[in-house]
């Protein structure tokens, strides 16, 4: 339709087909799925042993360029890339997409459902409650967070002391009955004391609510826990590092293993305490159990898509499950493709994408799309801001080439950025309604003299899959090219240097600045035998930089690195650059204004 209608119209005039006949067309069997209301079912781990067989279909990532605060359509060139193979091309594909927050959702930027006539639906559920993943999350999270304290408390108040001298004695008749080989880490660490140095905490409570009031909070101040206060924070929920382990983990032994890894605090002697020190590994690993199934959905045109896990790239690693990228590429068969897609930039999610979760789980990206609009190359060329809710100025609206013609430093960067990991990049410009054709012939053609292996415009946000048919030839061209797949830095490096290759080979950086923090901090990490991890920069996703001001490609500037975090359960090192709040805030004019509820329909309003 022209005018395109809003998201959640076109999402609610299209009847979704039941999934168990998704799941049936797509060859799940019956008890290989848990059906969740008529539309989403969880799928089954035990998928991927009757397929272990079975040949990987081709694996295409998703990437952009430096965005605008509203995002240039990733999750939309995603759907309707997969809704262009299969529904007009004939060739199996799926889609895996991250769950989104509803920080985002209820903020500033809204659902990630992809938008127009490329979205998954419907998009109620999928930017909403989903199957509960996020709430399992944030349940974990906080009992660990819960456990810590307590523990901290019972150790060292004078009546627990007894308490806990009493439990000791019950150690001590345990071992005469039992042999004490054969007891569980967890069950002895019920009962040794564990000391935690409260000063040395890491590990935060979450909420899945932008609230910029629980950036820092002081916990321990009823009379029931005097003596025990102290500073705390809460992070946003898909910042924990619970959701890190959900998106790399690779089977419910290895999710149980990484939760129990998870160093929180360390002791008084500074040796690391972890979640398996604190006996709650078990619990966690209930909490998750339904968690980790992948969430089948399916787009528009009824092509299926798995939701799975929603890391944020900027302050986490941004990329969906490798689980649900593994169950999916075997499902679509050898000549089938997978999509899915890295948060913000290349710089930032795809960087992460290869160098964490492919090493993670083993598989190797055929090919990259980097979606690119006229509205950012305009920004990063010299146009005036673009902010969330507000209209967009002239330059934006009418034709410029010569800002679009400045602006492309940005896209030829991050075409750069991709041929440092030796994959194919088509770029696809997602195009609206106000680029001119110069303007959109302009860009194709400064990205294939870049570098890229194709340059295509993309109708799909207007015109669903018909209007990436091309972009689907292109990727399917770009899948047989030789590929040579290499990681950016070896982990056995020191972690400076590490932070160092990433900040001067993909952000341009003359060199990074440790504070003496996390200089203190990599030699801890180094010294507990944590150095050998891969880096999860946590870092602005508006500019190349740190700095989020400074558009198309910043240079001569120096990475400054405040602190840096380890996530031993997820599995990487995690330097924050600058100043990178892990709880976003509210803006003066948040989405939720506009989300209403129509108590005679049931029906959303507002979502987009
Ligand atoms: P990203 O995944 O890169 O953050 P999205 O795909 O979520 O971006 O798109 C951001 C917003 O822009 C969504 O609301 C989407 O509907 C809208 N959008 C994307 N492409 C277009 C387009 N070509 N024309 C108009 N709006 C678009």
């Amino acid at each position: 339709l022209s005018p395109v209608p809003s998201d959640i119209e076109i999402s609610r005039a299209q009847s979704p087909k039941a999934v168990d006949v998704l799941a049936k067309e797509i060859g799940l069997l019956t008890d290989e799925i848990e059906i969740y209301g008529q539309t989403k079912a969880k799928v089954r781990l035990s998928l991927l042993e009757r397929l272990k067989d079975q040949p990987d279909g081709k694996y295409v990532l998703v990437a952009g360029i430096t965005p605008t605060p509203l995002g240039e359509g990733k999750s939309t060139v995603t759907v309707g890339l997969v809704q262009a193979l299969t529904a007009h091309l004939n060739i199996n594909s799926f889609a895996c997409l991250r769950q989104p927050s509803q920080g985002p959702t209820f903020g500033v930027k809204g659902g990630a459902a992809g938008g127009g006539y490329a979205q998954v639906i419907p998009m109620e559920e999928f930017n909403l409650h989903l199957t509960g993943d996020i709430h399992a999350i944030t349940a974990a999270n906080n009992l660990l967070a819960a456990a810590i304290d307590a523990r901290i408390l019972h150790e060292n108040t004078q009546s627990d002391k007894l308490h806990y001298l009493k439990q000791i004695s019950h150690f001590i008749a345990l071992l005469e009955l039992t042999d004490p080989e054969t007891l569980t880490e967890e069950e002895i660490s019920r009962f040794v004391r564990l000391d935690i140095d409260p000063s040395t905490i890491t590990w935060q409570r979450v909420v899945d609510t932008n609230d910029r009031f629980l950036r820092k909070i002081t916990v321990g101040q009823a009379n029931t826990e005097k003596g025990f206060v102290r500073q705390a924070q809460f992070d946003i929920a898909v910042a924990s590092e619970i959701m890190a382990i959900l998106a790399l983990t690779t089977s419910l032994q290895d999710m149980k293993e990484r939760l129990g890894k998870m160093v929180v605090a360390n002791d008084q002697k500074g040796e690391p305490v972890t979640a398996e020190d604190l006996g709650v590994t078990g619990a966690l690993a209930v909490l998750m159990k339904d968690a980790i199934k992948p969430t089948l959905m399916q787009t528009l045109e009824g092509t299926p898509v798995f939701v799975h896990a929603g890391p944020f790239a900027n302050i986490a690693h941004g990329n969906s499950s490798v689980l649900a990228d593994k169950i999916a590429l075997k499902l679509v068969g050898e000549n089938g493709f997978v999509v899915t897609e890295a948060g913000f930039g290349a710089d930032i999610g795809m960087e992460k994408f290869f160098n964490i979760k492919c090493r993670a789980s083993g598989l190797v990206p055929s090919v990259v799309v980097l979606v690119a609009t006229v509205r950012a190359l305009k920004m990063h060329g010299g146009g005036p801001n673009v902010t969330a809710g507000a209209p967009l100025k002239k330059e934006y609206t009418e034709e410029n080439l010569q800002l679009v013609a400045d602006g492309c430093c940005n896209l030829q960067k991050q075409i750069q950025i991709t041929q440092l990991f030796g994959v194919p990049v088509v770029v696809a410009l997602n195009v609206f309604k106000t680029d001119s054709p110069a303007e959109v012939d302009l860009v194709c053609k400064i990205a294939k003299e870049s570098g890229a292996f194709d340059a295509v415009p993309c109708n799909h946000w207007s015109a669903g899959g018909r209007g990436a048919i091309k972009l689907a030839q292109a990727v399917e061209k770009a899948a047989n090219q030789k590929n040579s797949f290499k990681y950016l830095y070896s982990l056995e490096l020191p972690i400076v240097e590490k932070i160092r290759i990433i900040a001067q080979k993909v952000y341009g950086a003359q060199d990074i600045e440790l504070s003496p923090v996390a200089q203190s901090q990599v030699d801890r990490y180094t010294r507990q035998g944590f150095g050998n991890l891969p880096i999860c920069m946590a870092k602005t996703h508006l500019s190349l930089s740190h700095q989020p001001e400074r558009k198309g490609v910043p240079t001569g500037f120096i990475l400054p690195i405040s602190e840096v975090r380890a996530s031993i359960g997820a599995g990487f090192i995690y330097p924050l650059v600058g100043t990178m709040s892990t709880m976003p805030g509210l803006p003066t004019r948040p989405c939720f204004y506009d989300i209403d509820l129509d108590p005679i329909t049931e029906q959303v309003k507002g979502l987009f």
